[in-house]
């Protein structure tokens, strides 16, 4: 190990892991290694009450059987499930069809397909949550400028002058990742040309645990539902895709161009009949859709997580979903290494870390890419090609089972970091 006088001399945190990135998935790991006992640093660049703080995040996430087994990992998941809404049955409808294909709850041996979850909450219980475990540390605002690996060690310099010296650094600083750009990862990106326009929907009827994703023309309309309100109020997450290529014309014919009360007679157009009527309960946000993947996630002593090495079209709600499968698996090789007194950024690591993320991320996005694709053209016999598609899918089973299982993600991940209260 380096010197550790000349280390205080010049006010050097020395860690194992140091996170860069306290959002959804850099929380996660570093609640995960501190409930392990492994010393870790998150930073962020945002001060810690702004992200929860009630405008900052209103996205509702879909959460897998697989990711709850992380979340479990983290310590929140009993948290998170007294405000979260199962999901029961979802309907997959395309164009101006009926429900083509229905996955049924019944169908699979479960209490849900998922859950959908407010990011202000996994937020909430995450940051409770790693203030209690002695081993992690929280640095936010602050962000980190710079870095450079050594043998022994990454340092990684901050911008308020803070150094940070650790085994290894973890990117998990989302879609722009400094961590990336400064260790030269390219990535292979292409636009959707649309975006997704997010906000909550309160509905007169109970939504009965159904999720929506009606494929239209100008791009999918998907309904979550989300637990009733404090006042028993019915509702619904919405995520509508919109074509948008920042054009003057896309931006004056924006759903976000228009008024409240016509926002909400679109609304009332497309939502099923058997919601009763809805209205918009708080404002509409916009988020650019595109595709991007690092072409590698390790660099020496670093390597990259969720959003910072994939990020993908919320067409099939699994971006988080991805970034938790990669928390469980660097999770598990960083314990490890830990509990027998390794080193936990040798390149052997950080290969073994890489090997086990990539092929199930490309996939992941390879699926979604031809998702977006194939829903997104309305021609007449392309389309109706496509009706039968989804018609034949609802009608064999064991098609219909593995797509089902694909919805609700790997289970069994990270078995042993779960307490057995928590299981
Ligand atoms: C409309 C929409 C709907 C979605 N729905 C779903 C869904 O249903 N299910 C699902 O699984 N996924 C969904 N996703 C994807 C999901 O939201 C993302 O995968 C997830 O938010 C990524 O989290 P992250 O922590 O990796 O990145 P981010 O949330 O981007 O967090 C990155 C953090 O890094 C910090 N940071 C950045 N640079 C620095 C720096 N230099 N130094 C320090 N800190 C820094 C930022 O402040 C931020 O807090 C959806 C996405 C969209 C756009």
């Amino acid at each position: 190990m380096h010197d550790q006088d000349a280390a205080q001399k010049k006010n050097i945190l020395k860690t194992k892991v140091a996170i860069i990135g306290g959002g959804q998935s850099g929380l996660t790991l570093a609640s995960i290694l501190g409930r392990n006992n492994v010393p870790t640093i998150c930073v962020d660049r945002d001060p810690p009450a702004l992200h929860i703080s009630e405008n900052f995040d209103l996205r509702t996430t879909a959460i897998s059987y697989g990711s709850a087994q992380v979340l479990k990992a983290a310590g929140v998941w009993d948290t998170l499930l007294a405000e979260a809404c199962a999901i029961k049955d979802i309907d997959i409808l395309d164009s101006d069809s009926p429900v083509l294909l229905k996955f049924l709850i019944d169908d699979v041996q479960k209490d849900a397909f998922g859950w959908i979850i407010n990011n202000r909450d996994m937020r909430i219980a995450l940051q409770q949550k790693i203030t209690t475990h002695d081993q992690t540390a929280q640095i936010a605002p602050d962000q980190a400028t710079d870095f450079t690996a050594h043998d022994e060690y990454i340092e990684i310099t901050l911008a308020s002058g803070t150094i940070i010296h650790a085994d290894i650094l973890v990117g998990a600083d989302g879609r722009t990742s400094f961590v990336r750009k400064h260790a030269n990862i390219p990535t292979r990106k292409w636009p959707y040309n649309q975006r997704a326009i997010i906000c909550t929907v309160a509905h007169e009827h109970p939504h009965n645990h159904v999720a929506i994703e009606h494929f239209k023309a100008e791009g999918p309309f998907a309904v979550l539902p989300m637990s009733d309100d404090a006042d028993g109020t019915h509702r619904s997450s919405l995520v509508w895709t919109e074509d948008y290529d920042g054009s003057v014309y896309a931006k004056e014919n924006s759903l976000m161009a228009l008024s409240d009360d016509a926002f909400n007679a679109e609304l009332n157009k497309r939502f099923p009949d058997t919601y009763g009527a809805v209205h918009m309960v708080n404002e509409r946000r916009a988020f650019p859709l595109g595709l991007e993947h690092a072409v590698d996630y390790i660099a020496p002593r670093l390597c990259l997580i969720a959003d910072a090495a994939h990020g993908i079209h919320p067409i099939a709600g699994q971006g988080l979903n991805l970034g938790m499968r990669d928390i469980a698996a660097l999770a598990e090789i960083l314990v490890d290494a830990h509990d027998n007194g390794q080193d936990l950024g040798t390149q052997d690591l950080l290969e073994t870390y890489q090997r086990k993320r990539r092929f199930d991320n490309m996939a992941m996005a390879a699926v979604t890419d031809a998702l977006v694709k194939v829903f997104g053209v309305s021609f007449p016999p392309f389309r109706a090609a496509r009706q039968l598609g989804l018609k034949a899918v609802d009608r064999i089973n064991p098609v219909k089972k593995f797509f089902m299982k694909q919805a609700m993600g790997t289970s069994g991940l990270l078995p042993h970091m779960i307490k057995e209260d928590e299981k």
